[in-house]
């Protein structure tokens, strides 16, 4: 979706595999795929003989109580995907004790608190004890394998902890990111029908105490279903209040129990969470993920695609309260029996070098934030970055958003060192692992791309109005994948038809991920941002994510987000929101140099009609700008924006809309 003029380029400047990582010093093994020739031959087969290819990795993996014997069933056209239906695993067994059994001092959490110089250590011997006690006490609270139970809880340990407790006993959790209002704590735990909430007493981020249980107690007015809360004690502040017998300590309650609990073997198709998607385009939904399937996906991408080995300390820095945080702090991780950092700090506390030091002080070898982060710690400078060690990094990987040409190559070569290879990893809630994604030993990666599908995953390029498949190279539409995948989701919670008419049924045939893509003429992916934010000037399809690249390739440029406005002449034109890097001051002469900078980058057609310095973009609570917001401002709607409840900041809503009234 780029305009007739504009494909992104194939002849775009090209990074292959870092010699560091292609040539791996002594006594270091080299990548899982090393060449792209590997990468073809396992692709192929996963595509030409899944089966045999599913069989293989599920059992190298994973352990079963009972094996499966068929792979896959089902179809896209119909809805009722499944794999490895008649196998039973118990995910919480996968993910500890198997670790715990043989090397129970390996380390599974380094845990890196809010304060800086206080981090710890879990390791596989004392999570399984701490999972098998926590387990008992959901146990006593009645809860039997189906049960959900909402887990609201800072980034610490425990959290992860009580995940794997209820995985443990087929429990189902929904983690709600612990920065969400008490209304929309309170209506996903209405919509998830859950009984049990755990959580703290307080958080603390960047050394500011959060109210956690205060608003828990606040959400659980309108849900009187729910039994009982489970209290963290992260803080030990007097000021909680506590409602016996309804509120538990989770330090008393685990201390009655044994800590050893069995774990409980569930079907491969049994679900193991529900997770509302970060709210970036409407109304959340409660994304159903399941056990076998899922936690293949999240072990296969996370080993391939961050080439984990033993020893290496990945470093996640997602909240747990997003899919990012499930498949990649806690399950694909410990699936490996691999060592994950928990961050429960702002990468700016106490300065913009936090995730830098953490990477030297816990000498992480693969490190993964996502765009916003990056944009936002490039916008302080480099010697935050500089001052640090960061020899010990070998991957480095981002997600959530579109990554910038400009800030995939500070990251690169700042972050990096020139030394590291950086993936940009391309997928969603809904898919549960990476779908499109470079492989650190093999790809030439190309900055803004994506580049090429995981194992499994087939891509189509879409017509957006035929829906007919763009065969060949040099293809922009809307993307789509052709068949199921293991960790793909399968439903949403209560609503199927929703989960239908959102991803099948658009176009019969294929998941429909609501993203624009093109295929360029190298072969590789780029993904043009969502369908609904592209912009259609006189017939001109243009996507938001190349302006926006254009407008950050200027030095004083900090963020951006375009948006269509309403246009008698031209149908809609092009507003770009900015913010500027701390140094640069905003004035008339800036903002036509901007606006210059994306006609010469892009041609006439994409130049901004209005071009707007602002001090923030509104951005959902997991970083990701809202353009939703962005396009009702301009379009003089902003009494009717809809769902509010993913939006980070409000406070900024009446700014942005007196900015926009000035500058029309
Ligand atoms: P909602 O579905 O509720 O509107 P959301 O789409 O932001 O929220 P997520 O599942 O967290 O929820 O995000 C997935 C989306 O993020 C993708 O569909 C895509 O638009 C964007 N995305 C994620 N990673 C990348 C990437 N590497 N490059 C480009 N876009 C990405
Ligand atoms: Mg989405």
């Amino acid at each position: 979706m780029t305009s007739d003029n504009q494909e992104p380029t194939a002849q775009s400047a090209a990074y292959p595999p870092p010699e560091r990582l292609v040539k791996p010093e002594e006594g270091r093994e080299k990548p899982w795929i090393s060449s792209m020739a590997e990468y073809s031959a396992l692709y192929n087969e996963s595509i030409q003989q899944p089966d045999k290819f599913w069989t293989r990795t599920a059992n190298e993996l994973l352990t079963w109580d009972k094996p499966f014997t068929h792979v896959t069933q089902g179809s896209l056209k119909e809805g009722n995907m499944a794999w490895f239906s008649d196998g039973q695993l118990n995910i919480s067994y996968n993910c500890v004790d198997r670790w715990a059994i043989k090397d129970p001092n390996r380390v599974a959490f380094v845990y890196e608190a809010d304060e800086p110089g206080q981090a710890s250590k879990v390791t596989y011997g004392e999570l399984l004890s701490k999972v098998c006690s926590l387990a008992n006490v959901l146990h006593s609270f009645g809860l039997r394998k189906g049960d959900t139970v909402a887990i609201y809880m800072p980034m610490i340990p425990e959290a992860a902890v009580a995940m794997l407790a209820c995985a443990r006993l087929g429990l189902v959790h929904t983690v709600v990111f612990a920065g969400f209002s008490s209304a929309s704590l309170a209506e996903r735990v209405a919509d998830a029908r859950c009984r049990v909430v755990i959580t703290a007493d307080e958080g603390l981020r960047g050394s500011r105490p959060i109210r956690t249980k205060a608003i828990v107690d606040e959400a659980l007015k309108s849900c009187p279903e729910v039994e009982r809360v489970l209290v963290f004690r992260r803080t030990g502040s007097e000021q909680v209040e506590f409602n016996a017998p309804r509120d538990v300590w989770w330090h008393e309650a685990v201390a009655a129990q044994r800590p050893y609990c069995s774990p409980v073997p569930v079907n491969a198709e049994d679900p193991l969470f529900l997770l509302y998607t970060s709210g970036s385009t409407g109304k959340p939904k409660g994304v159903v993920h399941t056990s076998g399937g899922y936690l293949l996906g999240a072990a296969l991408t996370l080993k391939y695609v961050f080439d984990i080995h033993d020893g290496d300390v990945f470093c996640c820095t997602a909240d747990i309260g997003w899919i990012t945080g499930h498949s990649y702090v806690v399950y694909g991780p410990l699936a490996l029996g691999s060592t994950s950092v928990v961050f429960e700090s702002v990468p700016t506390y106490p300065d913009a070098s936090r995730y830098w030091k953490l990477v030297e002080d816990h000498k992480i070898t693969q490190f993964y934030t996502a765009p916003t982060a990056i944009r936002a710690l490039r916008r302080h400078g480099d010697d935050f970055v500089t001052k640090c060690d960061l020899s010990s990094l070998r991957v480095i990987g981002s997600v959530g958003e579109p990554i910038n040409p400009d800030a995939w190559t500070w990251y690169n070569e700042i972050v990096g060192g020139n030394r590291c290879a950086v993936v940009d990893t391309y997928w969603q809630t809904e898919t549960g692992s990476h779908v499109i994604t470079p492989l650190p030993g093999a790809t030439v990666a190309k900055p803004g791309s994506a580049t090429f599908p995981f194992f499994g995953i087939e891509l189509a390029i879409l017509d957006p109005t035929t829906g007919a498949e763009l065969e060949g190279n040099d293809v922009s539409g809307v993307l789509a994948i052709k068949r199921s995948w293991p960790s793909m989701a399968r439903t949403i919670a209560g609503d199927h038809k929703r989960f239908l008419e959102t991803y099948l049924s658009p176009y019969p045939g294929y998941y429909f991920a609501g993203d624009g893509a093109s295929r360029d003429a190298d072969g590789y992916y780029w993904i043009r941002g969502r369908v609904d934010d592209v912009i259609n000037v006189s017939g001109h399809r243009m996507s938001t994510a190349e302006v926006e690249s254009a407008l950050i390739g200027h030095n004083a440029v900090a963020e951006s987000a375009v948006v269509a406005a309403p246009d008698e002449l031209t149908g809609q034109s092009i507003c770009a929101f900015v913010t500027l890097k701390n140094e640069f001051e905003a004035n008339d002469k800036l903002k036509a140099e901007l606006v210059k900078e994306v006609r010469t980058r892009i041609g006439p057609i994409a130049t901004p009609k209005l071009l707007i310095l602002v001090d923030e973009l509104p951005k959902t609570r997991s970083g990701k700008i809202i353009r939703r917001i962005l396009r009702k401002v301009v379009a003089g709607e902003a009494d009717q924006l809809g769902d509010l409840s993913t939006l980070s900041d409000p406070s900024i809503l009446d700014v942005l809309v007196r900015e926009v009234s000035t500058a029309i």
